[in-house]
């Protein structure tokens, strides 16, 4: 019996022997961040705003923290990406934009930040 390791990092899935060495890191990437087992899974049912709320706010921290955590916004637009599969709904706040930017008769669409800069979406 083999377990299915998921790689947050690149995606990667490794099958291992639970029995034999443990996995110091994953072999595609070499990430040393907790892998997930591949083989659990949940379906839940949310309102297409509620799982954006929820993602949007995810890769809006992830980019908050990534000078500490530099790995932080890979990880989380990896899993944005494998969610999108399942959905339309946009994810992420420059898909979102991006949405926006690409209806017929928007034109150019400026983000301003709070402190009134303007953002690169
Ligand atoms: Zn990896």
């Amino acid at each position: 019996m083999t377990a299915r390791l998921l790689c947050l990092h690149c995606r990667n899935v490794t099958e291992v022997d639970p029995d034999g060495e443990p996995l110091r890191c994953c072999p595609g990437c070499q990430s040393t961040g907790v892998p997930a087992d591949a083989d659990d899974t949940v379906t839940l049912t949310l309102t297409t705003h509620e799982l954006r709320v929820l993602t949007i706010w995810a890769s809006n921290w992830a980019e908050a923290i990534k000078h500490d955590s530099p790995d932080a916004p890979t990880v989380i637009y990896g899993i944005l990406d494998e969610a999108g599969r399942t959905t339309s709904a946009a994810l992420s706040m420059r898909q979102e934009i991006a949405d926006l930017r690409a209806m017929p008769g928007v034109g150019e669409v400026t983000v301003y930040r709070s402190d009134g800069t303007v953002t690169d979406l």
